[in-house]
């Protein structure tokens, strides 16, 4: 591929582009201002003279750097790109903890209804009741499914769902007298986040060590706590793909030394439906809209990750909030006021609660019974070469692997990852969660029919089989076949280039 100095593929103007591996139809796409230009518009519109009285005195000084393309070139241009791209609409995603679910075409229909897709935050009140009736259903239907109290809508994200319960936490120890309270408990197979979270709020984050079976150590919970803790924040199911059997225990001796319960719903998928975290002792609980209820996951945006709260953390919701069938628009008094602008992702509520009405209560539960059978067929095919760090115990909605059966092969989870591409998979999770050495997290969510589990497994075998055959080379030289080779994502990630700038010396160069 032929690579500018700053790593960045070069284009070769309009007509003929580079291929990037071998087929002509997966073009080297261009930037768009290397396939127009500055100088031209992609419209014709007539020349106008504009005068400093017409807009006040405001009038550009400079060039407006757009590249001029004509609709058809734009159009094209993005979707080239998106071609470039692996998606859930292409292939498997098994991605674990991140629960990359199919995302059903009526939920996309629903949310393109103009009464959701066309109204403005700042309609008045009187003309979007059918909107504010679906957030009030929605938050009807999350409260059922987990027992709680309230639930605040609006978190964009799961991330942000911790922080908006975890604030919900430091008001109500504040409003107790309570604000002493600053150390938040995290489990070892925490998802990085959680202490995140807890660390940006000013809390100091305690690690509590996994036992030899991937289960989080009662014990160590309770000689942790003290009259300093304020929360644990704890994964159920947890991310070794386990449901934390003594769930109940810690929750009661949490409450029991004055601290709060946060538990991290990111794989609430695996149990809605059959069991209410409610009903294990929570006090709050995010849910990520785009893992459990299908909602896309967004490319940046938009998300959605509501939380639950329990009757004693609902007071401290952020508005609006939906509460016996209420939904909140404005509240005086302890409420932490809002986090986000107007009432959060409005295509994400309805397509969420479409998801919901169109399993209704049995066929959600039933979801995530097939969630949890996949992975367990996956795990059950895999598990005779592939090594099991928990054996002897079913697992939830993800199976995982550690990277033992790859000893002396020359091949790293990472590599294993990178050959997966070049046979058409996204790769697994990997390297997390950290309790497991080069773990390998396989999430094969409810949508995936038998034929493709297996497709998948015949692959992985036929990995691994190569792999331990000392055929190294063809793991650590992919991916061959994706549009991209290794990139060098530390560099990616701290110097990142995000503008075009105009080449100044060079008219015809591409940088
Ligand atoms: C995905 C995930 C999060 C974060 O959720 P986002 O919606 O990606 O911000 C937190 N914890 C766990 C266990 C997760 O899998």
């Amino acid at each position: 591929m032929n690579m500018n100095h700053q790593g960045r593929p070069t284009g070769t103007g309009t007509s003929g582009f580079a291929s990037t591996s071998g087929s002509s139809l997966l073009p080297n796409e261009p930037l768009l201002f290397e396939i127009g230009d500055t100088e031209h518009s992609g419209v014709d519109l007539p020349d106008v003279t504009i005068t400093s009285e017409f807009l006040g005195g405001h009038e550009r000084k400079s060039d407006i750097d757009l590249a001029g393309l004509t609709e058809p070139e734009a159009m094209r241009h993005y979707v080239r790109l998106s071609r470039l791209n692996y998606s859930i609409d292409s292939g498997m995603y098994p991605l674990g903890s991140c629960t990359m679910k199919h995302n059903p075409r009526l939920n996309e229909k629903m949310a393109r209804l103009a009464g959701f897709a066309d109204i403005h935050p700042l309609q008045p009140v009187s003309t979007v009741q059918g909107a504010l009736e679906l957030m009030s259903q929605l938050g009807h239907w999350l409260m059922t499914l987990t027992n709680t109290a309230a639930v605040a809508l609006t978190p964009k994200a799961g991330a942000h769902g911790e922080m908006c319960g975890m604030m919900a936490i430091r008001a109500a120890q504040e409003a107790a007298g309570q604000s002493h309270r600053k150390i938040v408990l995290v489990p070892e197979s925490a998802h990085g986040t959680n202490p995140a979270t807890a660390a940006f709020l000013g809390y100091s984050v305690k690690s509590i060590p996994a036992r030899a079976d991937g289960t989080v150590d009662v014990e160590a919970v309770k000689s942790a706590l003290s009259p300093d803790v304020a929360a644990i924040m704890l994964t159920n199911p947890n991310t070794c793909g386990l449901f934390e059997p003594e769930v109940i225990e810690i929750a009661a001796a949490v409450h029991a030394a004055g601290a709060f319960f946060y538990c991290d719903g990111a794989n609430f998928n695996a149990i809605m439906g059959v069991v209410r975290p409610g009903d294990l002792g929570i006090d709050a609980m995010h849910i990520n809209l785009h893992k459990t209820f299908s909602t896309p996951h967004g490319g940046g945006g938009p998300g959605a990750g509501p939380v639950v709260l329990s009757e004693a953390l609902a007071p401290f919701a952020p508005v609006p909030f939906v509460r016996k069938g209420e939904l909140v628009e404005h509240a005086e008094g302890q409420h932490l006021g809002r986090i986000t602008a107007f009432n959060g992702q409005m295509g994400m509520y309805v397509r969420a609660l479409t998801y919901m009405l169109s399993h209704g209560g049995d066929g959600l539960a039933q979801a995530a019974k097939d969630a949890v059978l996949n992975a367990n067929y996956v795990k059950a095919r895999l598990q005779h070469i592939f090594s099991v760090p928990f054996p002897g115990q079913p697992v939830m909605h993800e199976a995982l692997f550690d990277d033992s059966f790859l000893e002396g092969t020359h091949v790293t989870t990472l590599d294993f990852a990178k050959a997966m591409i070049d046979e058409g998979f996204h790769p697994m999770t990997m390297y997390f969660p950290l309790v497991v050495h080069g773990a390998m997290l396989i999430e094969p969510t409810e949508s995936e029919s038998k034929q493709t589990l297996d497709r998948f497994c015949d692959v992985m075998l036929e990995l691994a089989t190569d792999a331990k055959a000392g055929n190294s080379a063809r793991f650590t030289s992919a991916p061959t076949k994706a549009p991209r080779r290794r990139l060098d994502e530390t560099r990616a990630a701290r110097s990142p280039i995000l503008k075009w700038e105009r080449p100044v010396d060079l008219p015809q160069a591409a940088e």
